[in-house]
């Protein structure tokens, strides 16, 4: 199996070793690609990681701002699955701090809101992957999702949701690269 990352930004290589170490624990070859762009996509997963979605946007929305969601809508239709985290999944959102942006999730989503003396916090939290289990959550400068219009919630902390599936997209506020808990990865790689 071959899964793209999006290498414009943010903790590739962790996701990469959080493949590897998934791939391995389910017996299945894992050929992880850096894509610095979306152009001649041929991967069976795609993830993009958190970093600042900002910088994000710019780089993906450079030349032609539907571009980048078109190339998304296209390969989720294909059934291809798509995994953002913090940042990724900002740019996965419909609607982010009121504007609306025509993402994959139908989730209304704000960013950096869980205030300065929180810009970064550990928790373990109830994740919902087929059955519950625990899993420890690192939220860095993290978005909180306000309303989920569609799809299911995997996880919610303090009332607010913190991760969520919309058939093959899944985004998380939180950053699962940063453990070292597969589970979320062999989930994904089971989409496949
Ligand atoms: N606060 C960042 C943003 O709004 C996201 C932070 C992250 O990806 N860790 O883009």
């Amino acid at each position: 199996m071959k899964v793209g990352i999006f290498a414009l930004q943010g903790d590739v290589s962790e996701h990469k070793k959080m493949l590897h170490n998934a791939g391995k624990e389910l017996g299945m070859a894992i050929k992880v690609v850096e894509l610095r762009d979306f152009e001649n996509f041929n991967c069976d997963a795609l993830i993009i990681p958190g970093g600042e979605s900002t910088a994000m946007r710019r780089l993906t929305h450079d030349k032609d701002s539907n571009k980048f969601l078109n190339f998304l809508k296209k390969i989720s239709g294909e059934g291809i699955p798509i995994m953002g985290t913090c940042a990724g999944l900002i740019l996965l959102a419909k609607n982010v701090d009121g504007k609306f942006y025509d993402g994959l999730l139908d989730i209304e989503v704000k960013r950096n809101d869980y205030g300065r003396q929180r810009e970064s916090f550990e928790e373990d939290i109830d994740l919902n992957l087929n059955g519950t289990t625990k899993f420890h959550a690192i939220f860095i400068r993290a978005p909180v999702i306000e309303k989920v219009n569609k799809g299911e919630i995997l996880a919610d902390f303090e009332g607010k949701v913190v991760a969520v599936k919309d058939e093959n997209v899944i985004g998380l506020t939180f950053h699962p690269e940063l453990t070292n808990n597969t589970k979320i990865y062999k989930y994904f790689l089971n989409l496949i």
